[in-house]
């Protein structure tokens, strides 16, 4: 079984109340092959939402040495850590050893993602999910 990212099957559960549909993904879904899960929503923020970004990598934030914040200052460490453990325990359940994931989230992204600056810059990290999965033996991959 496979974990993926909602936003990714179609699903409008974006920061901007969009989605990134990829139709590999949202058959897979339909198939019963994979489960979509959005981390950001399991973890009770609203959608749309300020978007926010990491201070540190996810593995950092998840160690409690960074931190999410919105764009408008707010500190939603909680929540994403929240629904970054939402998430694995949904994987667990489904037995999922694998998951595709939106690129450059700070929940869902894998290698890189926003530098916290809201300026666009990327740097090397993970998401708070992403990496939570990875801890837990989730092979994770991003599109
Ligand atoms: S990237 Fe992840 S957290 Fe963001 S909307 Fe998609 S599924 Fe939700």
């Amino acid at each position: 079984m496979m974990i993926v990212s909602k936003c990714l099957t179609g699903e409008c559960c974006r920061y901007d109340g969009k989605s990134s549909p990829d139709p590999e993904i949202a058959a897979l879904v339909a198939a019963g092959l994979a489960v979509a899960v959005c981390p950001e929503q399991l973890g009770g923020l609203p959608t749309p939402r300020v978007p926010a970004e990491l201070t540190q990598s996810g593995e950092n934030v998840l160690l409690g040495g960074g931190r999410a914040v919105t764009r408008d200052g707010r500190n939603v460490t909680r929540e994403f850590v929240a629904g970054a453990y939402e998430a694995l325990r949904i994987a667990k359940a489904v037995g999922a050893d694998r998951a595709v994931l939106k690129a450059k989230s700070p929940s869902c992204g894998k290698g890189t993602i926003y530098d916290g600056s809201f300026s666009g810059k990327l740097v090397e990290g993970n998401g708070v999910a992403a990496a939570l999965f990875m801890r837990n033996g989730i092979e994770v991959e991003t599109r």
